[in-house]
């Protein structure tokens, strides 16, 4: 009899910033909602309908509560790209053309978005500066304030190296200036507390898929929106009850469980990034050490390409070199540049991330196989032999 090889074990997903698996409890308010909410939640001459615009309405207040705003204020987008352009779009209705500033580490959904208002004509643009941590330097942030601005775009968190921006700090000198603030929370939601900053921002942006929730659901709070508001959600269309409920149930079981699961995902990562630096001597960790999201490691092993690692390691880690969007590339992200990374390192750069779901046991196969891969790479290499 032919014996057949034990199945390889599924890999370890350590890819948690370019998206979360959905929480199996998310997944059973999807399906409810999918068996028990056939109607339109616009019908709401008939009780279906109105069943189903409850579900909105339920899932509105623990949106609200994880960000700390008004349940009307919470607007269900497409994605955060999405809500990031509608944003953008209530900006430009309130004050016309825009002189906005924002940093260039920002997700290229900001960026892209920016740009386009440039080359439209419709904004100038500052950029701010940042340190090789990827951190903001405030004091450019003041001086462009100094010089007249109409928007600050500041993302909460960094989704590439983890960095945390002192995001109240920087809204309340704009608040001061009269200057409106769009925040891209995508990374920072059910990671730090929004509401501080959530009571300052003109515009905060969410995604589902970062959170535990599905993909392709965003939220756009805007607090302080004005009478264009209806205008840009007109052509919405139908309501996608069941996201917007898992995006909903997701919202509440972040509001919940967040201490628990950032104190989780920090014993986890910080056991990571021990065991990678017990056997890798050079082991570089990137951003702000000092204020960095807790499911977060961004390392450089010299020496090591990361391409060759991921041609390694691809078919038991998920990582990533960099942004989701950006992998693939043979260009170091815009972040390290930005982070002015020098390219030798930049080219070793790997982006971690645990999760709600990690284990003890994935992290320490992770060293495991990271090490190893590493190590095989890096005698290749003095060998000549190509890796
Ligand atoms: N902003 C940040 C910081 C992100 O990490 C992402 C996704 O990677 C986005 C915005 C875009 O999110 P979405 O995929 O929902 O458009």
């Amino acid at each position: 009899m032919v014996e057949r090889a034990a199945p390889l074990p599924p890999p370890v997903y350590l890819d948690h910033h370019a998206s979360t698996p959905v929480d199996p409890r998310v997944i059973d308010a999807m399906c409810e909602a999918m068996r028990t909410l056939p109607a339109n939640p616009n019908s709401v001459e008939h009780g279906l309908g109105r069943q189903a615009a409850a579900a909105i309405t339920t899932a509105r207040a623990d949106v609200a509560s994880l960000v700390g705003c008004d349940p009307d204020d919470v607007h269900f987008t497409g994605t955060a790209s999405d809500a990031i352009r509608k944003a953008l779009q209530l900006a430009l209705a309130a004050r016309g053309r825009l002189r906005i500033a924002a940093m260039p580490v920002e997700h290229p959904a900001t960026i892209h978005a920016l740009r386009q208002l440039e080359r439209q004509g419709l904004a100038s643009l500052h950029w701010l500066k940042v340190d090789n941590c990827a951190q903001l330097c405030m004091d450019s942030l003041h001086a462009a304030l100094r010089q007249g601005l109409d928007l600050v775009c500041l993302m909460a968190a960094n989704n590439e190296v983890g960095t945390v921006y002192p995001v109240a700090q920087a809204l309340s000198a704009c608040l001061d200036m009269e200057v409106l603030t769009l925040v891209d929370a995508t990374q920072a939601a059910g990671r730090i507390d929004l509401v501080p900053i959530a009571l300052l921002a003109d515009y905060l942006v969410l995604s589902g898929h970062k959170i535990y929730g599905p993909k392709g659901i965003g939220v756009l709070a805007a607090p302080r929106s004005g009478p264009h508001l209806e205008e840009i959600f007109a052509q919405a269309g139908t309501p996608d009850v069941p996201a917007i409920v898992g995006l909903g149930t997701a919202c509440r079981i972040a509001c919940e469980e967040r201490a628990i699961e950032c104190a989780h995902v920090l014993k986890l990562r910080d056991r990571l990034e021990a065991g990678l630096r017990l056997s890798l001597d050079h082991l570089v960790v990137n951003g702000d050490t000092g204020n960095r999201l807790p499911h977060s490691l961004h390392v450089a092993i010299p020496g090591v390409p990361n391409d060759a690692v991921l041609a390694r390691v691809g078919h038991q880690l998920a990582l990533s070199t960099g942004a989701a969007c950006a992998s693939g590339a043979q260009e170091p992200s815009h972040v390290l540049r930005a982070m002015a990374l020098p390219e030798a390192l930049a080219e070793t750069a790997l982006r971690l991330s645990v999760g709600r779901f990690t284990t003890e046991q994935d992290v320490d196969r992770a060293v495991h196989i990271l090490v190893g891969a590493a190590r095989a790479i890096l005698s290749a290499r003095q060998e000549n032999i190509p890796c």
